[in-house]
């Protein structure tokens, strides 16, 4: 087995990963493991000013730390009639005041735009570094639109705005209120990572 940490000590997220690269994981015979494992890995300074920045940044931390070959991932909401913002300042839109008050902000913010200038999408940079410097990114978009009042209680962060633009059931769901399943087979995470495997094939198959 070949060890690869994602850069995270978020267990809900080391589960997920493994989900979504789960067929990869067999086929390369890889263990995904979290930053659990490592107490010595430092908290890190995302001071990138794109999300693939960012997300290399962990992830270079994560393969210099643990000598592993190391994942990360940055994500956010872009809102297109708002220049791509929240962006990489979606955890922090409110200034800290967290999910609700982000979410409440940008609906008060998109208050007098109409429905068809509502187009966004989430974003998921994913980046892969070994320990010898070799390093891959790539980005997945979830494109959707804001919705205009917030509706279902599963998820987090945007999902209760957001409108994903294929609906699995056919109904106008937010992402609040699709199932994880249904979620994580088509989100901005799934799409950047599985976007990464052939890199993973490169570099970790031998
Ligand atoms: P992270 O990079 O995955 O930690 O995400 C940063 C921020 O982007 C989160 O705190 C959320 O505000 C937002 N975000 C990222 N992914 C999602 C998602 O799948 N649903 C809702 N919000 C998300």
């Amino acid at each position: 087995m070949t060890r690869v940490v994602l850069a995270t000590r978020n267990a809900h997220k080391v589960e997920e990963l493994r989900g979504i690269l789960a067929v990869t994981c067999d086929e390369l015979g890889l263990e995904i493991v979290g930053l659990d494992d490592y107490p010595e890995a430092p908290d890190v300074v995302e001071d990138g000013i794109t999300f693939e920045q960012n997300a290399t940044l962990k992830a270079a931390s994560a393969a210099a730390i643990t000598g592993l070959p190391a994942l990360a991932d940055d994500s956010g909401l872009a809102v297109d009639v708002l220049g791509g913002s929240p962006g990489i300042f979606s955890a922090r839109w409110s200034g800290g005041g967290g999910d609700r008050a982000n979410l409440e902000l940008l609906l008060a913010q998109l208050g007098d735009v109409r429905d068809e200038h509502r187009a966004a999408a989430f974003v998921c940079a994913a980046s892969l570094v070994l320990p010898d410097g070799r390093a891959a990114t790539e980005l997945g978009r979830f494109p959707g639109r804001v919705a205009r009042e917030a509706r279902g209680t599963g998820g987090f962060g945007y999902d209760p705005i957001f409108l994903p633009t294929d609906q699995p059931s056919g109904r106008d769901r937010t992402l609040a209120q699709f199932t994880a399943d249904e979620k994580n087979d088509v989100s901005h995470r799934a799409r950047a990572f599985r976007a990464l495997v052939p890199h993973l094939k490169e570099y970790l198959s031998s």
